[in-house]
């Protein structure tokens, strides 16, 4: 048995043990990682990267279909489901690549991490690793499938989704998140006759209610079957076929298809690491508890990432992994601020980008606000390019008019939301947004339009343009 020390060890090298192996050795820290592989991570290997790189071929196929439009007649695209495999299998190896080499730069132990106490790591049978501080990064897992009959019937999870070169005819997409939505939208442009299984009453239910609508129309009229306020039951085979029971509107129904899309989301993953043994607590839902410095209850243990249950993306996970990283090596008790770090973007056609506060949240927690709205089917440059799906809308207080938050359901809405985040990082109103030039003819031109409407509300109110104070 071999026993070996450093200052740091993380264990788990995806996004976020990545970032913190990293900013802990540029604060001169010895730092090892530990990782069962595949090695990647994640966003990588079956996350952000792979779904994105498949997602480039669907909106491409669509692009084609809708072309007549612009005028350009094209024939109904011919899908080459293995070329468009092969394509992700490349991006994506050229990727993991790039981090495989970057994790082979520490000390790498590669096999599964158990804690033997709150000051040792064991990996596989023979080594130890002894460090004054560990940072946990081990992810999250698929949910397990929880509805009576689905194991025996078969399914497929996000992993078998963006492996598979074999399509279903048909297939029952169980669940309206941000992953369900992306991966259905994506089989149902390949072909696959798509049906949506979800209990809310539209897709993206943690949304705001006119973000989660227009997305759940957009995809009906896209043809993809959305039934909404659905009670999963159980199911069962008939023959190849999977059949799904439900109840709805007070009756049971049924959906009938070749194939399960289960993807009713993903659980933080601890498992085989022991973690009792170093006195860390946690929960099989929400994870392993941290406290704002993301130290867990055992002051020299940090937990980031998915683990931990707070926002499971990979920027929330960089974040928090260098923040853990400073304050593990310095001791110190730098806090993690959410505000701006829960912007989130959802890679649908139309995008979703949302930043700051939902008017959901800013309802409930009775913030008053004042809101704006402009579609893109009134916005110039996105006619002219016939991108015309969605809307932006904004909100900000009505006292001096500073940013509280901004959605945006529409082309480019991942990039566009940037601007956004940046008016809210430095505090702006919508007074000052409106000072900042926006080119024309731009889609980002469009945010000037609700800034402009609040600003226009404030004034029919009396209240002067307000400087930020930032
Ligand atoms: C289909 C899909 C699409 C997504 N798209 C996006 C997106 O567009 N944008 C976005 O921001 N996020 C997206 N996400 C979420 C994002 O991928 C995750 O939030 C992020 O990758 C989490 O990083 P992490 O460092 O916490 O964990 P991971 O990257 O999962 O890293 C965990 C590491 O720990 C290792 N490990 C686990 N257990 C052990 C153990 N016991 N011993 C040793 N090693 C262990 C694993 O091998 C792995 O390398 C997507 C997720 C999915 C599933």
């Amino acid at each position: 048995m071999k026993r070996l020390q450093y200052d740091l060890v993380v264990v788990g090298g995806g996004s976020g043990g990545y970032a913190a192996a990293r900013t802990a050795r540029e604060l001169g820290a010895s730092v090892a990682i530990v990782d069962h592989g595949p090695l990647g991570g994640l966003c990588i290997l079956k996350g952000c990267m792979p779904s994105k790189t498949l997602l480039a071929s669907s909106d491409r196929a669509q692009d084609i279909r809708e072309s007549v439009e612009l005028g350009i007649a094209a024939s109904e695209p011919s899908i080459d489901l293995r070329a468009i495999f092969a394509r992700k299998r490349a991006v994506i190896a050229g990727f993991a690549e790039y981090r495989i080499e970057g994790l082979k730069s520490f000390p790498l132990y590669q096999g599964p991490a158990s804690f033997e106490s709150s000051s040792a790591v064991r990996v596989g049978e023979d080594v130890v690793l002894e460090a004054q501080n560990f940072i946990i990064a081990t992810g999250s897992a698929v949910a397990p499938a929880a509805l009576p009959g689905l194991e025996e019937a078969g399914y497929v999870d996000s992993d078998e989704v963006l492996e598979r070169d074999r399509l279903p005819k048909s297939i029952v997409v169980l669940g309206g998140g941000y992953v369900g939505c992306e991966l259905g939208q994506f089989l149902a442009r390949m072909g696959v006759k798509t049906t949506f299984l979800i209990r809310a009453g539209h897709l993206l239910s943690t949304e705001d209610k006119d973000v989660g609508d227009a997305l759940t129309l957009y995809f009906r009229e896209e043809g993809i079957d959305v039934r909404t306020g659905a009670q999963l039951s159980h199911v069962e085979t008939r023959g190849r076929e999977k059949v799904v029971h439900y109840i709805a509107e007070g009756r049971a129904q049924t959906v009938v298809a070749e194939e399960i899309f289960y993807a009713l989301g993903r659980v933080p993953n601890f498992e085989g690491l022991a973690l009792d043994r170093a006195g860390i607590e946690c929960h099989a839902i929400t994870g392993i508890e941290v406290g704002l410095d993301l130290r867990t209850c055992v002051p020299n243990i940090f937990a980031v990432g998915d683990v931990t249950g707070e926002y499971p993306l990979v920027h929330v996970a960089i974040y928090q992994g260098e923040l853990a990283a400073r304050n593990a090596v310095t001791g110190g008790s730098e806090v993690a601020d959410y505000a701006l770090q829960r912007a989130h973007t959802i890679f649908t056609d139309p995008q979703i980008a949302v930043a700051g506060r939902t008017e959901k949240e800013l309802l409930a927690a009775g913030v008053p606000y004042l809101s704006g709205s402009y579609l893109f089917s009134e916005h110039g440059k996105a006619v002219a390019i016939n991108r015309t799906k969605g809307f932006v809308k904004m909100m900000a207080s009505p006292q001096d008019g500073r940013i509280l938050g901004a959605a945006i359901v529409g082309p480019e809405a991942s990039d566009l939301i940037h601007e956004v985040i940046v008016a809210l990082y430095f505090g702006s109103t919508v007074h000052e947004f409106l000072k900042i030039p926006h080119l024309h003819p731009t889609l980002a031109e469009i945010l000037t339009y609700p800034a402009e409407d609040i600003a226009m509300q404030m004034s029919a109110r009396g209240m002067p343009a307000v400087a930020a104070a930032v």
